[in-house]
């Protein structure tokens, strides 16, 4: 039996985890989510009945704060609960900014793949710089291999459509000067690129496959935390957070 997404994200997390002791606890937690995730997706429940079940795992395997603000909301009204999931299953404008927000954007996003999933959306002449499906900016990049070079990608960490980009040019303000738009790799994961601007000081990384073939965009982007803190270190700010908020 073929392994589902979720599967293929778990083993790679499991992989990563155990060469990479820097996310080895960031991994451990994912992999719990992952599984929750999986089952939403296999089950496609009413969008808010599992919430509370999925606020119990991160009390319970979280890191804190996060596990202290999960066992919070477990304290309040179904009504302020479902408002939470409502607003950030909405707001594709304004990425979640807050705890709260990045629980109900972890829980909400195999709701958003199974969306996607299901619709019939074709792509081939799209290349905006936001989700073509749900708005949302792009949560990462992705570099595949096409003919003699590299086709960069981008790819939406809610619903996970990925769609074609230029691959000079800032996804966030469209700035196209080369010398305004540094790479950053380090030795650790060479094949994860900090893509940053100083235009509008953003940066998202992107996941070289033509590198590693073995790389899954979601959960490698997860495991590289070194180069989030060395692009924040340096005053750029991610163009949209992945899963776990970061
Ligand atoms: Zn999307
Ligand atoms: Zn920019």
């Amino acid at each position: 039996m073929s392994k589902t997404p979720w599967q293929q994200r778990i083993r790679r997390a499991e992989n990563l985890a155990a060469h990479h002791a820097f996310a080895s606890q960031i991994l451990g937690f994912y992999i719990h989510v992952a599984r929750f995730q999986e089952e939403l997706y296999q089950r496609n429940p009413e969008r808010a009945a599992r919430f509370p079940l999925f606020l119990d795992l991160v009390a319970k395997h979280g890191p804190e704060p996060l596990a202290h603000i999960a066992e919070n909301l477990t304290q309040v009204s179904d009504t302020s609960r479902s408002d939470l999931l409502e607003a950030v299953w909405s707001a594709a404008s304004e990425p979640p900014s807050n705890p709260q927000e990045f629980l109900a954007f972890a829980y909400l996003q195999p709701f958003a793949e199974f969306g996607r999933d299901s619709s019939e959306m074709h792509l081939e002449c799209y290349t905006g710089s936001v989700c073509p499906w749900c708005s949302r900016k792009p949560g990462m990049g992705v570099l595949r291999q096409q003919g003699d070079g590299g086709q960069r990608n981008l790819l939406c960490a809610f619903c996970l459509t990925e769609w074609s980009f230029r691959r000079i040019v800032c996804p966030g303000c469209g700035e196209e000067d080369p010398v305004k738009l540094p790479v950053y790799t380090a030795a650790e994961m060479p094949h994860i690129r900090v893509e940053s601007c100083d235009g509008c000081h953003a940066y998202l990384k992107s996941i070289d496959l033509t590198k590693n073939g073995l790389a899954d965009p979601l959960v490698d982007e997860l495991a590289s935390i070194p180069l989030d803190l060395w692009a924040q270190e340096r005053g750029y700010s991610k163009l949209h957070p992945n899963l776990l908020g970061m």
